[in-house]
């Protein structure tokens, strides 16, 4: 009787894990197999969300993919996908599903691969466990309640809720927006501030230089939109009262005056809130706290390997948006971490099958600090600001021409090159 494959489970099918799939699939010994495993019925390209949330019809173009056997991975594969199907727990050389695959809800592994990413609330990354037609719908009716809205307030000037006061000025000129940010510049973020107190691991991202914040402030002014700096939304607390504003967000059932820290309000019906994201290392921390930093990313070395010492983390790795590899956490970054992920994961199986020590060449962090913030679909003047890092030739602002390519589509266009089966996507 033949032996049963040996598994390389990859956790999340988003840009990380969909593409070290795809990596893995070609590079690994034939005994072992890919088990991709995803929690929801399709991955989405996030970087047009902030589209898709402004512009009726845009959840048609391309922004998601449906995900099975057939769309991911070609006919005869060895390599599996499991999906939808959350993995609950991680244990000594096992995952534990919410369902069954080949007749167990445990399924063992020889090397785990964490790429769960990070979370936001709907719409701005799908809730755990959606379907594809739950979230089009989600999509079609945030789309129709900021259309149909006198008044939104944006609350979080970081790159997305800058995005989405562009998509909104750009296709809705006129209409009333205010974009409301903690800090004293546009895309200055707590994350981008130094921590004084961070653990040796703890993740900071690259500041942007500030005269992107400042040029993209001054195109939005130009369109009209209002933008509050060094202010915050008070949201209520025991002096609520009867038919005032609850603190809900999205349609609101009237407007509503919103007031901020300093004691002016804003005039509002409509609520987009923007928050950052926290990173999915709960499995990871379930083991091992101290595997986790304290802004939550899943501590790694150099061979994308867990750093900790419990023997469940062993042959567990970790990278995208989840883990500390150095870097602004973007879908590029995910699949350029997954590239050298697969031949250091590859080669450390190589090397445990043939009983010699499991090492490979490590993995240098580029730290790209290039960025790009479109302002609406790239026609007409304020088209929005970017920077390219071109490492030791300096850092040097985007040229027009790129940020109306990016600004076309959000690269949208590429992302059915992740799937390598020969299925309809949809
Ligand atoms: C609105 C928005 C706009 C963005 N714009 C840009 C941009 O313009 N350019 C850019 O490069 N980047 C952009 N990003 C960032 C980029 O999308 C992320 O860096 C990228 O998605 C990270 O990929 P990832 O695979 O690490 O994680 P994610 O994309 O977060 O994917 C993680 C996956 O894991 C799954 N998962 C989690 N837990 C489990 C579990 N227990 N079991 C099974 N499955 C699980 C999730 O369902 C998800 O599919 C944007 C992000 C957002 C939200």
């Amino acid at each position: 009787m033949s032996e049963p494959p040996k598994n390389v489970v990859i956790i999340g099918a988003s840009f990380a894990g969909h593409a070290l799939a795809n990596a893995l699939a070609t590079s690994l010994p034939t005994s072992y197999r890919v088990v991709l495993v995803e929690q929801n019925d399709f991955a989405i390209h996030l970087p047009a969300l902030v589209r898709a949330v402004v512009v009726p019809g845009s959840e048609r173009d391309k922004l998601t993919g449906r995900l099975t056997q057939g769309t991911v991975f070609p006919p005869g594969s060895r390599h599996r996908l499991i999906c939808p199907a959350k993995v609950l727990a991680l244990g000594d050389g096992t995952v534990t599903l919410d369902t069954e695959f080949e007749g167990s809800k445990t399924v063992p592994f020889e090397r785990c691969v964490v790429a769960t990413g990070a979370s936001q609330a709907p719409p701005l990354r799908p809730a755990p466990g959606s379907t594809l037609e739950e979230y089009n719908a989600l999509l079609r009716t945030v789309q129709a309640d900021m259309g149909a809205a006198d008044a939104i307030l944006i609350v979080g000037g970081g790159a997305v809720g800058v995005e989405v006061a562009g998509e909104l000025s750009h296709h809705y000129p006129g209409k009333k927006v205010t974009l409301v940010h903690s800090q004293p510049r546009l895309l200055l973020t707590s994350e981008s501030t130094p921590r004084p107190k961070a653990a040796a691991h703890d993740f900071a991202y690259a500041p942007v230089p500030e005269w992107i914040g400042e040029s993209l402030e001054a195109q939005l002014a130009a369109r009209g939109v209002d933008v509050a700096l060094g202010e915050r939304v008070v949201f209520p607390s025991g002096d609520w009262k009867e038919g005032g504003w609850d603190g809900a967000t999205g349609k609101l059932d009237r407007a509503h005056d919103i007031p901020l820290t300093s004691g002016r309000t804003v005039r509002a019906d409509y609520i987009f809130a923007s928050p950052g994201n926290r990173p999915n290392s709960a499995l990871v921390s379930a083991v091992d706290g101290e595997a986790v930093t304290g802004a939550g990313h899943v501590v790694v070395d150099a061979e994308f390997r867990v750093v900790s010492d419990d023997a469940a983390l062993a042959r567990v790795y970790a990278l995208g948006d989840v883990a500390t590899q150095a870097g602004r956490k973007t879908a590029g970054l995910a699949v350029y971490e997954s590239r050298h992920a697969s031949k250091v994961i590859a080669a450390h199986v190589k090397a445990a099958e043939a009983g010699r020590v499991e090492t490979a060449r490590g993995y240098t962090p580029i730290d790209w600090r290039s960025i790009v913030v479109p302002l609406g679909d790239g026609t007409g003047d304020a088209v929005g600001a970017g920077v390219l890092d071109f490492k030791w030739f300096g850092m040097w602002a985007a040229p027009r021409w790129i940020i109306r390519w990016f600004a076309k589509d959000y690269f949208v266009r590429n992302f059915y090159s992740l799937f390598k089966g020969r299925d309809e996507y949809r």
